[in-house]
């Protein structure tokens, strides 16, 4: 079964034309890759997935629901958006983490606000996901110090802790140090095998090669190619 299905979308900046007619399925419980040359679309793509960014047309189906659209032209109401966002966690290149607020309280943060659980039980969930990226330990550490890859664990536990079906990363290890970039594509190895559905933007070519099940290559903002990994990138 797709987890997300991406048909013919178009989307243009003012005259210029970001996504020419793509089309891609995202299958459930699996990895998916978006490679391509700076500038061809693929952080665009994924920001259509969960309405970020508007498609101009096209339509994008989560688990089978047109997203950003209750019809074709008629936009759906913020709150039918924001119901439809709940199941779609998202990961971006910098951790945007509150930095007056512990990673505990960081991730604690939108159980409560969004979730409506107690400060209690939010609390817990967040202690959770924050031993599930390995940072029992710094839990009670502000942002300020924790280094770049625990900042991007925290932002990963805040996105797991909503218990989404889909995970949206992009770039996530593009502001990171080299030396902390392993850390992070650890973690999202652990989400990848336990099943979660993930779309990941990226310039990791190992990452790509090793654990994604397909590789969607992009171009000047067409979808050129998507495959199996030795297929798109000829690993011998
Ligand atoms: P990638 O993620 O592959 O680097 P992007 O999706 O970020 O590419 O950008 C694709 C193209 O769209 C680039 O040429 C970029 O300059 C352009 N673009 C992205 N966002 C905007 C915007 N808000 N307004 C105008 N052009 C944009
Ligand atoms: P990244 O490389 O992380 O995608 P960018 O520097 O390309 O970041 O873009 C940062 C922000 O600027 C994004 O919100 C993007 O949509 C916007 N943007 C990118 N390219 C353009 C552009 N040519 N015109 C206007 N906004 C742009």
């Amino acid at each position: 079964a797709s987890a997300v299905e991406i048909r013919n979308v178009n989307k243009f900046y003012g005259p210029f034309q970001a996504l020419k007619d793509v089309d891609l399925s995202v299958p459930a419980g699996k990895v998916t890759c978006l490679i391509g040359p700076s500038g061809s679309g693929k952080s665009t793509l994924l920001r259509c997935i969960n309405f970020l960014e508007e498609y101009d047309s096209g339509e994008i189906r989560i688990d089978g629901r047109l997203i950003g659209y209750d019809a074709p032209g008629r936009k759906m109401s913020g709150r039918a958006l924001r119901e439809m966002r709940r199941s779609i966690g998202m990961v971006f290149q910098q951790f945007n983490l509150w930095p007056h607020m512990s990673a505990r309280e960081n991730v604690a943060e939108g159980l409560i606000r969004v979730r409506g659980l107690s400060k209690t039980e939010a609390g817990a969930r967040a202690a959770e996901a924050l031993a599930k990226v390995g940072l029992a330990d710094k839990m009670d550490n502000h942002p300020s110090r924790l280094s770049g890859g625990q900042q991007q664990r925290v932002a990963i536990a805040r996105a797991i802790a909503m218990e989404p079906r889909l995970m949206l990363f992009d770039e996530p290890t593009s502001a990171l140090d080299p030396e902390l970039v392993g850390e992070v594509l650890t973690v999202m190895k652990t989400l990848a095998a336990e099943g979660m559905t993930m779309v990941v933007v990226t310039h990791e070519m190992g990452f790509a090669a090793h654990v994604a099940d397909r590789v969607a290559f992009m171009e000047r903002g067409e979808l050129v190619a998507a495959d199996t990994p030795d297929r798109i990138l000829h690993q011998p």
